[in-house]
């Protein structure tokens, strides 16, 4: 029997009701950036009791490993579920809503560490797989990198993963489908912050000051144009200013101003180039107007960008588990950001988009009123077991 033809609807359902459970409990005590101290309890708790092989604890701080040591030998798997929360207050008022004020489960990781402990649980109990399963589970998706802490700490050398897959839900595409393509799926996210030093005067006497707020407003203006003007029209880039700040009073011109933005790029040619030309307009701008420009551009998150055969292996996958006509396998990429691309980077992998339907309210990911759909918990852990199979089956069973 292969191991995915052994989670029959019946256990499916029994697998179903224990992970809505546990995603509740989850979504209750929402725990952020490297402060996933309970969650990453829970989850040892959750697979010391499955009876995984090994449990691997304060990998990149929070993140835990489990393995599941299949019937024989074969290649090392990984998966990989995000487990933390945002720093944003709850809107919801049902019985599992956050108990800690002003964090929130809003982006589904709660359901994720739900279904990838659902599939640990039934892969511990049914190993008729020819490999080692390495469950990741990590901390800090959101802004801080919790994934290229896990990197860095030796993920990748401490466990001799061949190939990693990670999954995120997705509001607004049909409850149970998948989508995912080869090469860019997420986008790239940096900041930058630009300081302008003028000289500060009174405002009744601009002539005898440095305007630094005249100059933010051409700047935030020509920093438009990198998209609109540098950037072939059939790349893609983004350049959002997102604050502007200076000045306190009415009659006086300050010395200084501080813009700040993200910048989104699916390539890094596109990045460089967009750097660079933000860098030489703040210059221009800042020389124009006898003032200094400092620029602090930082990258965060590289672009998300699928391996050809993984990302094949995983439409493959989502095929066997929902059937062809749910899959879609040309999406449009998302200018949104994911740090599984510091995985991706280390190991050849793939990033899947589960379909969340139209969500709690209509709400999308990072909405005060979003919860996670539990109706796809059970085709999400279907998916990890299906890869699984498809990736390390038993010789006798075939492919
Ligand atoms: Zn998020
Ligand atoms: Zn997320």
């Amino acid at each position: 029997m292969s191991v995915s033809s052994l989670l029959t609807p019946d256990a499916l359902a029994a697998l179903t009701r224990e992970m809505q459970g546990w995603r509740h409990h989850l979504h209750a005590h929402p725990e952020t950036a490297f402060e996933e101290v309970k969650t990453a309890a829970f989850v040892v708790e959750r697979l010391q009791a499955f009876g995984v092989d090994e449990i691997h604890q304060g990998i990149g701080k929070t993140g835990v490993v489990g393995i599941i040591r299949g019937q024989q030998d074969g290649p090392w798997l990984g998966l990989r579920a995000d487990m933390d929360a945002l720093d944003l207050h709850e809107d919801n008022d049902f019985a599992h809503r956050s108990q800690t004020p002003g964090k929130m489960h809003a982006c589904g990781h709660d359901g994720h560490t739900a279904m990838l402990l659902g599939a640990a649980s039934f892969l511990a109990r049914h190993r008729t797989f020819a490999g080692t399963v390495a469950l990741i589970f990590q901390p800090a998706e959101e802004n801080e990198g919790g994934g290229r802490a896990m990197v860095e700490d030796g993920l990748f050398e401490r466990f001799p993963i061949a190939s990693v897959y990670g999954l995120h839900n997705w509001p607004g595409l049909d409850s149970g489908h998948f989508a995912i393509r080869p090469g860019p799926m997420m986008a790239s996210y940096d900041i930058f912050e630009i300081t302008l030093n003028g000289k500060g005067a009174h405002a009744a006497m601009p002539h005898l000051g440095r305007d630094v707020l005249v100059a933010s407003s051409e700047l935030v203006l020509a920093l438009q144009t990198i998209a609109a003007r540098t950037v072939s029209p059939l790349d893609s880039a983004v350049v959002s200013v997102t604050q502007i700040h200076g000045g306190d009073t009415w009659n006086v011109l300050p010395q200084i101003s501080v813009i700040r933005g993200t910048v989104r790029t699916f390539d890094l040619a596109v990045q460089d180039l967009v750097e660079q030309r933000l860098r030489d307009i703040a210059q221009g701008i800042a020389v124009l107007h006898g003032i200094t420009a400092t620029v602090r551009y930082e990258r965060r998150y590289p672009p998300t960008i699928n391996a050809a055969e993984q990302s094949r292996i995983a439409a493959q996958a989502a095929t066997a588990v929902v059937g062809a006509e749910r899959v879609d396998l040309d999406p449009r990429p998302s200018m949104g950001a994911e740090d599984f691309a510091f995985l991706q980077q280390a190991c050849p992998g793939a990033y899947i988009w589960l379909g969340a339907g139209p969500g709690q309210s209509g709400c999308m990911l990072h909405n005060p009123g979003y919860d996670f759909n539990d109706d796809i918990l059970g085709v999400g852990a279907r998916y990890w077991v299906q890869l699984v199979q498809t990736i390390l089956p038993l010789p006798s069973t075939g492919a």
